[in-house]
């Protein structure tokens, strides 16, 4: 048997008075219509990262409004989530020749995965590349049941074409696949059905939730971060693509403009991502012992309360990522009323709307620069925070992404 991942439980009744009404009813209706459906999510870790993010609110809201909704994790080795991580990079372009054992990893964990999948669904939705082949493996014993999906949450439009390659024949065995942005879907990918889904955020979660101010000072507090002085922040898995050093860059140039300024980068180490630990050395060697320079993870006991005050003591949020799916964080930032400092890459422009929620960047020169103006102009600070948190509001908070899927279940069972 896989992993089933506890989630506690939710209820779209705590979100009427957040989003808009017709959202709610919209839910209501097709709850009401979709009783009982048997819905699995399968991906590859249940912490670290925006896909575990996602399915912790969503699948008690599925739960909460009719139907019968599981996720589970996938098994690996070491060496699968080596060799997973190298396939995800060369899909947002990194240059990746792809071995024989590196196939043969890939294809042995998920033919375990697939031998240790139990049950019947009417719904199975399997999220990104780590365990897409177990379908082909389930089919081939004859062992399918109900309508699979694919979610795919990575920017493809760079994508390797040997990694493709390899990928797409077991992509096109599934009913449907769902993207984040038109752009991503592959001209040669035959699948049945694609859907364009922009994930969200959980406006509920402890991690976006109000908290009190005394919170926030004691959070920093505990970190040695001056409260009085200003705050740049970006959380991220330490990761080349959301390119940390770059982000050291940029707080050196705004520092020279606002003296005093401090640094927050927040990751979590996600179980699925063996790069992160090099990395985090790799950026904590370039921060050179500034000791306005915070590199905190969830090793140093940050979670969800911490990101969450953290990202509200910001003056100024950066994400500055050169290839991003979605980038969860910037509507986290946003929600919380912080202007975002964004790279102009994959998902960011949905939520950075430049000049008027955060500026769009494109390399580490404007991005400092840009943290300069905001720290210097409190004003267009919150300008651009208000703005952004009803933009966020109105398009990337939960109960749109779960009526985007529950549309998608209804018309595939339905055909
Ligand atoms: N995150 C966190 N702690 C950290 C770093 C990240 O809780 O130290 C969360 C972050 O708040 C966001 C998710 O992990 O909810 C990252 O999602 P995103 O889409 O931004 O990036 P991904 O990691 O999926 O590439």
């Amino acid at each position: 048997m896989l992993t089933s991942v506890p989630v506690g439980t939710n209820s779209l009744k705590n979100y009427e008075d957040i989003v808009d009404e017709e959202i709610i009813e919209k839910i209501r209706r097709l709850g009401g219509e979709m009783k009982g459906l048997r819905v699995l999510n399968l991906s590859s870790t249940a912490f670290g990262g925006g896909v575990a993010e996602l399915l912790y609110t969503l699948v008690p809201l599925m739960r909460d409004v009719g139907l019968i909704a599981d996720w589970q994790i996938i098994r690996g080795s070491e060496d699968f989530f080596t060799v997973t991580k190298l396939f995800h990079n060369a899909l947002q372009g990194m240059e990746l020749i792809a071995t024989p054992e590196m196939i043969d990893t890939y294809l042995t964990n998920n033919r375990n995965n697939a031998d240790m999948f139990s049950g019947e669904y009417d719904i199975v939705m399997v999220h990104d590349p780590q365990p897409a082949a177990i379908l082909s493996f389930l089919e081939d014993k004859g062992k399918k049941t109900g309508k699979w999906i694919w979610r795919c949450h990575i920017d493809l439009t760079a994508a390797r074409p040997g990694v493709w390659e390899f990928l797409r024949p077991y992509i096109e065995r599934y009913d449907a696949a769902v993207f984040t942005m038109p752009q991503y879907v592959k001209e040669d990918l035959g699948v049945g059905k694609i859907s364009i889904v922009a994930p969200t955020i959980d406006p509920l979660s402890p991690k976006n939730i109000p908290i009190e101010y005394d919170t926030i000072l004691n959070v920093l507090n505990r970190y040695n971060i001056d409260i009085k002085r200003p705050i740049i922040t970006q959380v991220s898995r330490f990761d080349p693509w959301k390119d940390p050093l770059g982000v050291i860059d940029a707080y050196r140039i705004a520092k020279e403009e606002v003296p005093g300024t401090q640094l927050l980068m927040v990751a979590s180490m996600a179980t699925d991502d063996p790069e992160g630990f090099h990395y985090y050395e790799k950026t904590s060697r370039y921060a050179n012992g500034d000791p306005d320079i915070h590199l905190l993870s969830n090793l140093e006991g940050v979670g969800n309360l911490e990101v969450n005050a953290f990202q509200r003591a910001s003056n100024v949020v950066i994400q500055k990522s050169l290839r991003e799916g979605f980038g969860l964080v910037v509507s986290e930032a946003l929600w919380k009323e912080r202007p975002v400092i964004g790279g102009d890459v994959g998902g960011i422009p949905l939520q950075v709307i430049n000049g008027k929620t955060g500026f769009l960047v494109s390399d580490t020169e404007q991005c400092g620069k840009k943290a300069a103006l905001l720290l210097k102009n409190p004003e267009m600070a919150r300008e651009m925070g208000i703005y952004g948190k009803e933009h966020v509001r109105k398009n990337f908070l939960s109960p749109r992404q779960l009526a985007d899927y529950m549309q998608l279940f209804i018309d595939l069972y339905q055909t």
